[in-house]
């Protein structure tokens, strides 16, 4: 699409009625936006779903919208070249989809990481409303888990309001060594100077919770059929989610993979966003790689490719994501 008729065609489409349609041209007019910004990669829809069954269980994903970071933050340590020609690439900009997975079981709704909030990026944030849009009651939330306190898995815990709890009725989980991290009281010296500012949300957040917050050790039962598994490295308690109902397995992976060519083809590359431990981070990253290309669960990424949901298969040296069709 080129000229500036086409632009205005499409914007003037936004206004449609016709959900389907009016999601699709959103879309387009977001790429047209980002692409005036430098951003080469698509930008996703706000508003997608995905619901599968899982054994006795279903799996909905729902879009936080997306993040928007530079191309470099993708690896630490391999060079911006390196980073471009992997992913096929020219932009300095990504603009990765925020995934947020609801489980229901036959006894519990739970929904597994929060979304952003108003106040991170302005992709992102678009959880309530799209839980709203697709007819799902924030009140029905039985639990929340909480796999780490990164501002786009946690900001969107409180009424931007009134500061209360935007999931009234439900308890909340999470890691220990993550709650011990960003309450402790040195934790800005024990955090990169970029991202400092993650502390008073974090804090913010979690104080807001704490007399409903329940705090366990990886390899804990959440829920009959749900459990933390460790995964840290990318913050100091990190965890993944394993669902199992019947003979299916998924792992809700949140950020131990978060790109669906570098997280596979080079698990030794260290995004920025793994700020605690990189090296531990990567030992996490090929466990969980090694574990789902032999047991096929499914894969379920917080910034993977909307859904997110996928198989890991072993390529040469390394693995490759091969999205559910
Ligand atoms: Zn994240």
């Amino acid at each position: 699409m080129s000229g500036s008729s086409d632009m205005l065609r499409a914007i003037g489409a936004i206004r449609t009625k016709d959900p389907t349609r009016r999601q699709l041209l959103w879309g387009t007019a977001a790429t047209l936006a980002a692409t005036a910004l430098g951003v080469t990669e698509a930008v996703p829809a706000t508003s997608p779903i995905k619901t599968i069954s899982h054994g006795e269980f279903s799996i909905t994903v729902l879009s936080d919208g997306h993040l928007t970071i530079p191309t470099r933050f993708l690896a630490r340590n391999a060079s911006e070249r390196d980073i471009k020609t992997a992913i096929d690439l020219t932009g300095d900009l990504v603009t990765p989809p925020c995934n947020v997975t609801l489980v229901r079981t036959p006894g519990e709704t739970i929904l597994i990481d929060v979304g952003a909030g108003p106040h991170y990026m302005p992709g992102a944030g678009k959880l309530a409303d799209n839980m709203e849009a697709a007819g799902i009651e924030r009140k029905s939330i039985t639990k929340v888990v909480l796999t780490h306190a990164h501002p786009d898995h946690l900001w969107g815990l409180l009424d931007d309001f009134d500061g209360t709890p935007l999931f009234p009725n439900a308890s909340y989980v999470m890691s220990t060594a993550e709650f011990a991290f960003w309450t402790a009281e040195d934790v800005a010296v024990r955090l990169p100077e970029d991202r400092r500012n993650f502390v008073a949300g974090a804090q913010r957040n979690l104080t807001s919770v704490r007399d409903r917050l329940h705090l366990i050790a990886p390899g804990a039962d959440i829920a009959s059929g749900i459990r933390a598994i460790d995964a840290a490295g990318h913050t100091a308690g990190h965890i993944a989610v394993e669902i199992a109902s019947g003979k299916d397995i998924a792992l809700v992976l949140a950020d131990a993979l978060m790109h669906p060519i570098i997280s596979f083809a080079h698990p030794d590359w260290s995004p920025a966003a793994d700020h605690h431990d990189p090296d531990r981070a990567i030992a996490t990253r090929k466990r969980l790689l090694g574990r789902l290309a032999s047991d096929k669960s499914l894969a379920i990424g917080y910034h993977l490719p909307f859904p997110g949901l996928g198989r890991v298969e072993v390529d040469g040296s390394a693995y490759r994501f091969v999205p559910a069709s």
